[in-house]
C-alpha cells in the first residue's frame, strides 16, 4: 500500500486581491513553508502584515521575501514586517530578494513612511539580494531563476522559479503575456498566474483569456490564479485553471 507523501511545501495565500482591495481581498503575499524550514513570502504587499496576523501566520518566522517587483502592491509591506520584526524583538536575519533596484526602493519607502526608520540600528540584520533577469542562484535555501517580465515598475519585473523541499513554485507577478511565462514554468509543480481581467485588454497585466490562448505552452502541473480585479471575482468562468482566495492552503 502506497503511504500518503508528508508535505514538502505548504502554500497559503496570505493576500490574492488585486491593488485595491477588490473583493476585500488583501494585496500580493504568498506563505510558502517548506517542511522543516522556516517560511518564505512571495511578494509583500502593502497590507500583508495584517494578512498574515488574520491568518495566525507569524511574521517573525519569515526568513526571505522575494519581490516579483516594486509596485505598492507587491513589495509595500516590507516597511511594515521590517518595524513588526524591530517592536517585537526580532533577531532572527530577514532577507529580502527582488529586482535591481529593489535596495534603494525599500530605503526610500521606509524614509517615506517612518522619516529615520531606514537608519535604525535594529537587533537582526537585513540583507537584500537584487535579481537581475537571468540570475540563477540560492537564496535562504531557495533555489531561484529570474525572467524579465513585462511590467513597467521603475526597475525590472521578475517572473520567479523557486525550488524548496523539491517542490518548483513559478510566480508570475504582474506582467503581460510574454513566451518567458512558459520557460519560467516548465514542469513546475505550482504556476501562480496573475490573472487580472478575463478578456478585457489592460496594458502590462495577464488576463485569463490569455492563459486559455497558451494553454498549450503551459506545462506547469498546476495553475491557481491570483491578482484577480472586481471583473474576474464578478463571474467565475468555466476554466481548467483554480482560483486563489486569501486563506486558500494548498500542500505540494
Ligand atoms: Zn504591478
Ligand atoms: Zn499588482
Amino acid at each position: 500500500m502506497t503511504q500518503p507523501r508528508s508535505p514538502a511545501v505548504t502554500v497559503t495565500f496570505a493576500g490574492s486581491g488585486d491593488a485595491f482591495g477588490n473583493g476585500g481581498r488583501y494585496q500580493a503575499c504568498i506563505h510558502l513553508r517548506p517542511a522543516g524550514t522556516k517560511p518564505v513570502l512571495l511578494d509583500c504587499g502593502a497590507t500583508s502584515l495584517a494578512a498574515l496576523k488574520t491568518l495566525g501566520l507569524n511574521p517573525g518566522e519569515i526568513s526571505a521575501v522575494f519581490v516579483s517587483h516594486l509596485h505598492g502592491d507587491h513589495f509595500g509591506g516590507l516597511p511594515f514586517l521590517i518595524l513588526d520584526g524591530q517592536f517585537s524583538s526580532r533577531i532572527a536575519p530577514l532577507t529580502v530578494a527582488g529586482p535591481p533596484g529593489t535596495a534603494r526602493r525599500l530605503a526610500e519607502t521606509m524614509e517615506c513612511l517612518f522619516p529615520g526608520s531606514s537608519q535604525v540600528r535594529r537587533r537582526f540584520a537585513i540583507t537584500v539580494t537584487e535579481l537581475a533577469p537571468g540570475t540563477t542562484g540560492t537564496v535562504c535555501g531557495v533555489g531561484i531563476r529570474a525572467w524579465e517580465a513585462s511590467h513597467p515598475s521603475g526597475a525590472p519585473a521578475l517572473l520567479l522559479r523557486l525550488e524548496l523541499a523539491g517542490q518548483v513554485i513559478t510566480y508570475t507577478g504582474d506582467t503581460a503575456w510574454t513566451g518567458a511565462i512558459a520557460d519560467a514554468a516548465a514542469d513546475a509543480d505550482l504556476l501562480i498566474a496573475e490573472a487580472y481581467y478575463r478578456d478585457k485588454n489592460i496594458p502590462h497585466h495577464l488576463r485569463l483569456a490569455d492563459l486559455d490562448t497558451h494553454r498549450d505552452q503551459i506545462t506547469a502541473r498546476r495553475v491557481i490564479l491570483t491578482h484577480m480585479s472586481a471583473d474576474m471575482l464578478g463571474g467565475q468562468r468555466e476554466t481548467v485553471y483554480e482560483y486563489a482566495r486569501d486563506g486558500l492552503t494548498v500542500i505540494l
